[in-house]
């Protein structure tokens, strides 16, 4: 099923995207019980497809991409944390941060896997069940906070306010067959700057629920963002970083396309 929420009559809802393009209503809870109803909706605004109580996100993942940064393949998962209050809905903008100011913004594109149920030392083998679906995120990354400014932590660089744009689909697990099979593509202004496979992944899907989940509980909502293939920004000979006037989409076969324009921070 393709799910997305949309500001409705009465605040944030959901619906499934019909194969005919219409949207019909889902009631009840995606991370409990839910149905599709038989009522037709016109969707509101279009927004990110889950408010995540936690974002758990996976530095150098992808072997390309180690090594272009010229740090190597980790030997297990490199986790760092994203504000939850940095997710920005499909269609609205990043903002560059001015007032504490970066001149070095990134983009990312990233396979985001939706965690549905409450998931503690999952195995391998059983690792997906506990999976909702996937959507598409942008990492976006400031990074002269990430790597020189921000004391040694991702944390600050990875989560100013609009960094994680998620969406607009969240396709149920059931209809990807292999998540780590999926064609990845970040085209910034028409350009195609990144253009990989998630088979490139050092530690597939599984073995990142393995391995989260066995320090901590995975709560329902949580989003894993899964890492990002090489032709990052910050990598270019010369660098290429987000200005304003420019718009990024992220594509991910399957998934679908998310896309942002990009704005000065507004005072
Ligand atoms: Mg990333």
């Amino acid at each position: 099923m393709r799910i997305i929420r949309h500001l409705g009559p009465t605040g944030p809802a959901c619906a499934a995207l019909m194969p005919d393009g219409s949207a019909r209503e889902i009631s009840g809870d995606l991370f409990g019980a839910y149905r599709v109803t038989n009522r037709t909706v016109v969707p509101g605004k279009i927004l990110a497809p889950v408010a995540p109580p936690n974002i758990l996100a996976i530095g150098l993942n992808y072997r390309r991409h180690a090594e272009e940064g010229g740090k190597g393949v980790p030997e297990r998962p490199m986790l760092f944390l994203k504000s939850t209050g940095c997710v920005q809905n499909p269609g609205d903008p990043i903002e560059l941060p001015r007032k504490l100011a970066s001149s070095e913004v990134d983009y990312e594109c990233e396979l985001a896997v939706v965690i549905g149920r409450t998931c503690k030392n999952a195995t391998r083998e059983r690792a997906l069940d506990f999976v909702l679906g996937y959507t598409a995120a942008n990492d976006v990354s400031a990074r002269d906070w990430q790597m020189r400014l921000g004391g040694g932590q991702f944390c600050q660089g990875k989560s100013f306010d609009t960094f994680c744009p998620l969406g607009p689909v969240l396709v149920t697990r059931d209809e990807i067959d292999d998540p780590n099979k999926l064609s990845i593509r970040t085209i910034l202004n028409g350009q195609v700057m990144q253009d990989w496979n998630t088979s490139d992944m050092v530690f597939d899907v599984p073995a990142l629920i393995e391995f989260l989940s066995a320090s901590k509980t995975l709560l329902p909502g949580t989003v894993i963002l899964t890492g990002t293939p090489h032709g990052v920004g910050v990598a270019r000979k010369p660098p290429v970083f987000l200005k304003a006037g420019d718009t990024v989409t992220i594509e991910i076969e399957g998934i679908g396309a998310l896309t942002n324009p990009v704005v000065e921070e507004r005072p």
